[in-house]
């Protein structure tokens, strides 16, 4: 007799935008969503509003500002007694307009914390779990970002993303170091920054543990999703303008409802098992528009890059 069993994913940021249509996604397409949240009580409000069945879904504890905290989730986790089927790393925040950075609990500057460290850390402890499932396929997917990419038309405008010699990484991260390359604070490179580092992730994910584990590492820039939250720290002005502009000029705008299908598409669908790939609609959204494998930034397809921002990591979440 087949198993009956449901399949689980864990989505991290799942209480707004891109990661709240994505639960709704998955969850119409029969699988639990662990929604591992900063914020439980926003995130039970958000999958009511959006009227995910509530038998789909359960809400999790998850800082990804604090490796504490993201310890703390895996063990909860495990404690749940759930098997772990797909992880979808898709929180991140932008912060464009801070002065002087925000810091996490180890003291590391807050957005390469939120957005790469702690879900360097998630990926690495959660490896086990993918690892222990039963599921015939296990995925992990990390969102990017087409701004990760100077070679791409929306990647070109300044400050473009360097991770220099990882010279931030090198010298420990904490005050007075604010960005991976050691230079000065610049709020949007940082969420640059970190976005290469997740690309980057993946794609030594890919390399370390493909073969091995059967896993398949994927990312992919869903399109410009001009109307989520994650824009709610910039000028008012530019939150009006944006979505205007994506939609009128761009041709980039991407609806919340249609960036969830997609992400759920690359955790479920046949079509995106080829893993080490970066999946994108392109820049310009027609109906219909098919997915293709998009040639990631120079960077993010440095090797001797990637390995060493992930020997770098390892050291700053304390894995070794
Ligand atoms: P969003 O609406 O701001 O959602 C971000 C999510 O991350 C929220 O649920 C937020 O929680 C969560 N989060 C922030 N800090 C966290 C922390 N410390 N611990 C746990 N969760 C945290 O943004 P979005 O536009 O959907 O972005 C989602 C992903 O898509 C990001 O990785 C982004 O880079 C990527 N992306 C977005 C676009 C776009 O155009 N919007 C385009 C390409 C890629 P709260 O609800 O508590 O704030």
């Amino acid at each position: 007799m087949a198993e009956n069993r449901q399949s689980t994913v864990v989505i991290t940021g799942a209480s707004s935008g891109v990661g709240l249509y994505a639960a709704k996604a998955m969850a119409k397409r029969g699988w639990h969503v662990v929604m591992a949240c900063r914020n439980q009580p926003k995130a039970h409000q958000a999958a009511k509003e959006l009227d995910i069945p509530m038998d789909s879904y359960s809400v999790m504890q998850l800082d990804l500002g604090s490796l504490d905290s993201v310890q703390q989730f895996v063990k909860d986790f495990r404690a749940s007694g759930r098997s772990l089927d797909a992880l979808l790393c898709n929180a991140a925040i932008y912060m464009p307009l801070l002065k002087e950075p925000l810091r996490s609990p180890e003291g590391y500057e807050l957005t390469m914390t939120t957005n790469h460290l702690g879900h360097f850390l998630l990926c690495n402890l959660m490896l086990e779990d993918l690892k222990n499932s039963t599921a015939p396929e296990k995925r992990l997917v990390i969102l990017g970002t087409v701004t990760h990419n100077p070679d791409e038309l929306g990647g070109k405008i300044p400050p473009r993303p360097d991770l220099g010699k990882l010279e931030g990484f090198v010298n420990g991260f904490k005050d007075p170091i604010t960005m991976i390359d050691g230079k000065k604070f610049e709020p949007v490179k940082a969420y640059k920054d970190s976005k290469v580092c997740n690309v980057l992730t993946m794609r030594e994910l890919h390399r370390r543990y493909h073969e091995t584990t059967g896993i398949i590492f994927t990312s992919l820039y869903p399109g410009c999703v001009a109307d989520t939250p994650l824009f709610r720290n910039h000028y008012p002005l530019f939150q009006k303008i944006f979505p205007w502009f994506q939609k009128n000029i761009t041709g980039g705008y991407v609806s919340q409802e249609l960036a969830g299908e997609r992400v759920a598409d690359v955790v479920t669908k046949p079509e995106y098992g080829q893993s080490g790939s970066y999946w994108s609609w392109g820049n310009r959204q027609k109906k219909g528009r098919e997915a293709f494998v998009q040639k990631v930034s120079p960077q993010a397809r440095d090797e001797e890059k990637a390995e060493r921002m992930w020997d770098l990591s390892e050291q700053l979440v304390g894995l070794v």
